[in-house]
């Protein structure tokens, strides 16, 4: 499958993690809009939030979500988490932008 994150998560394209597991990998979005803009991916191809079949999916991601907010130095900060789908997500591939230190609301 051409997914640039299918390929991200099996080592196809190189990339720098901010923080990996089993079932997870997170990465700085490569046009960040605000000082921290990092990408939380389940490592499994699903297209968007609405197919996710597993609620233990739902689970690990937003513990590593939690986890992002905590090492990023966000918590009590300004931040933002955005999932785009229904078509307004660019890549088909699922997703959760962490978003912080705006000055004003961010555009996802
Ligand atoms: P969305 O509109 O939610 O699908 O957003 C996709 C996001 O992925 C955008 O914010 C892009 O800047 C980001 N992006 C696209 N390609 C890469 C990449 N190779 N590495 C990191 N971020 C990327
Ligand atoms: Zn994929």
């Amino acid at each position: 499958m051409n997914c640039i994150f299918c390929k991200i998560a099996n080592k196809e394209i190189p990339k720098e993690f901010i923080y990996e597991d089993e079932d997870i990998m997170v990465f700085p979005d490569i046009n960040p809009s605000a000082p921290v803009h990092i990408l939380i991916v389940p490592k499994k191809h699903v297209p968007e939030m609405i197919a996710v079949d597993d609620p233990i999916l739902f689970q690990k991601i937003f513990q590593v979500v939690q986890k992002m907010i905590k090492t990023t130095g966000l918590t009590g900060k300004p931040h933002r988490i955005g999932i785009n789908g229904g078509g307004l997500q660019d890549i088909d591939h699922l997703h959760v932008h962490l978003i912080g230190q705006m000055s004003r609301k961010a555009e996802l």
